[in-house]
């Protein structure tokens, strides 16, 4: 049987793991000039925007709630369908999120429901690029600007890629980035955040360490209450020596993609993605097995014949401690039965085509034969 072959599989180079190895011999291996190169670099690929590097994407999305100064009382907008994080934080500050469920063909918040959950009480909105594939900016920026909310992209899937030419995090309110080992750019664990004009980013360096404000005779002060949320050198020189590679490793992403979609027997009856290969970044390939299928059975073929998959994600609103503040099955239908049904095939830039190949077989294999 040929090797294991799993859902994902970080690309980290020998270079930049030189470059790790020099930092941990330089006597310097918390957040310091790495984490700045790296800030810098970010920010060139963001339109020269300001951009700050945290621990991970779950501090950047609450640093940024904070920054857009929601708190209690504020109700705040997203999907059910996304990494529970994007929920969590909005009750992290104090927040009650608020679910619009998503749009069956992208799967991601349905801009079409997103106006008729506006209340007073709404602060901002957070949509979520599933799988890489954004949100339509003019739409969302129409409506959110229209009501006068914030917007705080979860862009934790979608760095690398586009709207309409211009890269994710170069335009629009808030990004927030994460770089979480299995996200298309990592540094182990790690984010970043792009601020918007009217943002001081010493507020947010404050809100990122500690609260502190140091002064030019050795003094600080703190004045604020912030977290504990810095990124090191060691994970940014990881993050510099990943940026180098981005691009190629979108474009490796849409050309496994593309394959994808020529290798899956249309006859399967599987739900398939949007095909874009333009503006998506191919965080994942997701499928959607049809309705009867055994879930937890197909997984356990395919590990089997040497496979692995995910499942991103479980509807969030049907877990218990949202339950425990009142959702239930039938509040958001499209995000259950995506939830219900969604399986994610391996897809990194080191694989190659034959993978895709092998995949497309042992699906084809264990639909016709369960
Ligand atoms: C990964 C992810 C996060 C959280 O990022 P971490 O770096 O793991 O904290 C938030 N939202 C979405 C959609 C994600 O995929």
């Amino acid at each position: 049987m040929s090797e294991f072959l799993p859902f994902t599989r970080p690309s980290i180079d020998e270079e930049t793991i030189a470059d790790v190895a020099n930092v941990l011999r330089s006597g310097w291996i918390t957040s310091g000039p790495k984490v700045q190169a790296f800030e810098a670099a970010l920010s060139e690929r963001c339109g020269g925007r300001v951009v700050r590097a945290f621990n991970s994407g779950t501090a950047t999305l609450e640093v940024a709630l904070r920054l857009a100064k929601v708190g209690p009382g504020d109700t705040v907008i997203t999907t059910p369908m996304t990494w529970v994080a994007t929920a969590n934080v909005i009750l992290e500050v104090g927040a009650t999120p608020v679910f619009v469920d998503v749009d069956p063909v992208t799967r991601n918040i349905d801009l079409n429901k997103l106006e008729a959950a506006i209340t007073p009480t709404t602060k901002a909105i957070i949509p979520v690029d599933l799988a890489g594939l954004p949100v339509d900016r003019d739409r969302l920026y129409a409506i959110a600007g229209k009501h006068k909310l914030r917007v705080i992209e979860d862009a934790a899937q979608s760095f690398g890629a586009s709207w309409n030419g211009k890269p994710i995090g170069s335009t629009g309110d808030f990004i927030s980035f994460s770089f979480h080992a299995n996200k298309n750019l990592t540094t182990t664990e790690g984010g970043a955040l792009v601020l918007p004009a009217d943002v001081d980013p010493g507020l947010c360096e404050r809100l990122r360490l500690q609260g502190v404000k140091r002064f030019p005779d050795g003094g600080m002060d703190v004045d604020v209450l912030g977290g504990k949320f810095n990124l090191t050198d060691v994970a940014a020189a990881i993050g510099l020596g990943q940026l180098n590679r981005i691009d190629e490793f979108t474009a490796r992403r849409r050309e496994l993609a593309r394959h994808y979609f020529a290798h899956l027997d249309p006859a399967l009856g599987l739900g398939l993605p949007v095909a874009d290969f333009s503006n998506c970044n191919w965080h994942m390939f997701q499928v959607l097995l049809s309705t009867g299928t055994d879930r937890g059975q197909v997984i356990a073929a395919l590990k089997e014949k040497g496979i692995g998959t995910g499942v991103h994600y479980p509807a969030l609103h049907l877990f218990s401690l949202y339950r425990q503040r009142g959702f239930k099955e039938g509040d958001f239908p499209e995000s259950e039965r995506i939830g219900a049904s969604t399986l994610t095939l391996p897809l990194f830039p080191a694989m190659t085509n034959h993978d895709v190949e092998r995949v497309c077989s042992a699906i084809a294999a264990i639909l016709r034969h369960p």
